[in-house]
Parts: structure tokens; sequence; C-alpha cells
């Protein structure tokens, strides 16, 4: 076995059904007594129900959380928590709340509380997001890192069956990237198998019946792990283009991922054979020619959208989505060029089998 470094994450994890009515006690316990809860627009209700639950412990909602994390957004949200008395952030949503907590933590150190609502998995990582003139930029700092997490998969049951699907393949994209990161380890890719493993039993059952609630917990199972995959080894050429499509074109964070996955694992199939193999047996094909076949065909079954143009990507945003990409280099285990990208892009902006 190879020498690898891993460093644990130091989040305290609260996971199971229900979880989520022992919030005020858990705020409690972290010594939390001006929290201000933070979600989208479309979750402000949400918020303001957990916020009367919260009582006297409650500052009050601030629902403004955008996808991509806006710079404009972020400097907003950086100014109230400055100019209101406030001891933590309380994320509940996705990535995008959660995004939000992380602009505020960075600025101001205040500790983050988050109960992820979609599979996103951005609770689990240092790294935050920001798009500045249609570019998004990332980067990693421990401050940002929540402090508390809670699990609970009855907040995922409102969750409408596209972004249910595509927000599983969001977390399956993290893991599958693990297994292949430049600083992998043999932790982090028994996780990632597990998590693959989770989100692949869990996402048909759900789009079957999105009242599942055993599909729902095993799902967020799954999520927690890729999370962890996420926050703890680098990712690959996956995860820039799809930065790039979300911060460059706006498009939808998760299906965007959903739709790239199975053409950047066709990309990388040749490339670390140990990963590929290990990828290959979880998602049951009998060779790595077909992992790339494997996602297409779970995102057709779970009616995920197949094709980049079907979400937004304009006719040139392939070519230009190679560009910025190349323009930028990121780690991927395998070589890639403007030409190769290009390829890869137009069939995910066409949507055709990726083998
Ligand atoms: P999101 O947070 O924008 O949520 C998508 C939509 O679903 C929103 O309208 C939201 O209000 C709604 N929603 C969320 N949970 C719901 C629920 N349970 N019921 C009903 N509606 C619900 O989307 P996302 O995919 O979770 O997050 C995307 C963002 O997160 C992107 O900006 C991405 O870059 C970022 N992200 C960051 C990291 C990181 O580590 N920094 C990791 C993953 C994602």
């Amino acid at each position: 076995m190879q020498d690898f470094h891993y460093k644990a994450l130091p989040i305290d994890v609260y996971f199971g059904q229900g979880k989520s009515a022992q919030v005020q006690d858990i705020l409690l316990e972290y010594g939390y007594r001006q929290v201000l809860i933070l979600t989208t627009p479309g979750q402000k209700e949400a918020g303001e129900l957990l916020s009367k639950k919260l009582g006297q412990i409650s500052v009050g909602v601030y629902p403004h959380a955008v996808m991509h994390v806006p710079v404009e957004v972020a400097d907003k949200a950086v100014e109230f928590a400055k100019n209101n008395d406030i001891d933590c952030c309380l994320a509940l949503g996705g990535g995008s709340t959660i995004g939000l907590a992380k602009a505020i933590a960075l600025k101001t150190n205040l500790p983050i509380v988050a109960i992820p609502t979609t599979y996103a998995g951005s609770e689990m990582t240092p790294i935050y997001g920001m798009t500045e003139n249609n570019l998004k930029t990332t980067g990693k700092d421990t401050y940002v890192l929540p402090k508390v997490v809670i699990y609970d998969p009855e907040l995922n049951l409102t969750l409408p069956a596209q972004i249910s699907a595509c927000s599983g393949m969001n977390a399956m994209a993290h893991a599958v990237e693990a297994l292949y990161a430049e600083n992998k380890n043999p932790i982090i890719s028994l996780m990632a198998v597990e998590s693959i493993k989770s989100l692949k039993a869990a996402l048909p059952a759900i789009a079957q019946d999105l009242t599942n609630i055993e599909a729902r917990q095993q799902a967020t199972y799954g999520a927690w792990l890729a999370g962890v995959c996420l926050g703890s080894v680098g990712m690959a050429i996956h995860h820039k283009i799809c930065h790039t499509l979300g911060g460059s074109f706006n498009l939808p964070h998760a299906q965007a991922h959903a739709i790239t996955l199975a053409y950047s694992v066709h990309y990388n199939r040749h490339a670390d054979n140990e990963a590929m193999q290990r990828l290959a047996e979880v998602l049951q094909v009998s060779s790595r020619e077909d992992v790339g076949l494997a996602i297409y065909r779970l995102n057709e079954s779970l009616g995920i959208k197949l094709a980049l143009k079907d979400i937004g990507l304009p006719k040139d945003g392939p070519a230009k989505v190679a560009r910025i990409v190349c323009d930028s280099p990121y780690y991927n285990p395998r070589d890639y060029n403007y030409k190769e990208l290009k390829i890869l892009l137009d069939k995910a902006y066409a949507g055709l089998p990726p083998a």
C-alpha cells in the first residue's frame, strides 16, 4: 500500500429521521443564542417556521441565498451580519444557502450550523465559491467549515423529482472524482464506493416514490459521504467544467453535474486503472469501457434531462467552456486540451450516449 495523508474534518454530525426537531437543544448545547437563519427565497417559509420553533434564540430569517453566490449578494449578507447581533448562521437549504453562510463566515468568522435539504454536500467542505463578472472562483478556508450538521431525510421529502435526481447525481460526482483524485487515499475511497452504492440504490427508489423515507435516508447517507469526499481530496476536470457551466452560463448546478458526469467519466475511463475498476464494480458493469454509459443510462432512468442544450447552454457554449477550462489548468488523471474538451462538451451539449 502506498503512503497517504488523511485529514479528518472536525464536524459534529447528527443524522436521522426527525433529527432537525432537536435543533434548538443542539444550538444551545453549542452556546449559540443569537441565530440568523439563512434560506433561499423559495425556502423562506420553512425558515420562518424554524424561526418560530427557535423562539428567542432566533434573530430572524435572511431569505436571499442565490445559486453560485454572486458577489453582490454575498457583500450584502456580510453587511447584514455585521450590523446585527448574531453569534451563529444557521443555513437551512442546499448548496446555495450553505454557500451564502460560508461567504459570511469568511468575512466575519461567524460559525455555521447547517441543515442540508439537498444532496449537494457543501456542508461537509471547507470550500467556498463566489461568482463575479460571470466567473466563478473557489477557495478553501477552515473558517467556512460548518461546526455542526444536522441531516434529516424528512426535509428532503419536499424536494421535487428533478432536483432530487440531479442533486443525488451531483453527490455521486464528488464520490466518483474522489476515486481518481490526485491525493486520493484508501479511507476516502472506501467512503466514495459506499456513497456511490447508496446513491445508485436510493435514487431510482426515490424517482418511483418521492416520499419513500428509507430511500431518502439512504440518499442522505450517500450524500453525506460524498460531501466528505469533496471536502477531503481534490477533484478533477469534471468539477472544473461544472464550475464554468454554472459561473459563466448560470446553468443549474445539480443538473449540469448530472449530465456532464457521464462524459467526464467516459473521458477518464483509461486513466486510473484501480479507480475505474472499482467504479465499474460498484456501477455493476463488466468493464471500465462502460462506466460513462452506465451513468448516462442511470440519468435516463431517473428522468434527468440528458443534454446541456436542454438546460440552457447556448450553441457556442461548448467552445467557450473548453477555452475557459484550458485557460486555468486543473488536475485530471488524463491530460486534456481544448480540442478534446470541445469534443467532450459537444457530446454533452447534444446529450448523445458517451460511448
Ligand atoms: P440550491 O441550494 O440552489 O437548491 C436548489 C433549489 O431547490 C432552490 O430553489 C431551493 O430553494 C430548492 N430547495 C432546496 N431544498 C429543498 C427542499 N428540501 N424542498 C424544496 N425545495 C428545496 O441547489 P444545490 O444544488 O443544493 O446547490 C448548488 C450550489 O451549491 C451551487 O452554487 C454550487 O456551486 C454549490 N456547492 C458548493 C459546494 C462546496 O463545497 N462549496 C458543494 C456543492 C455545491
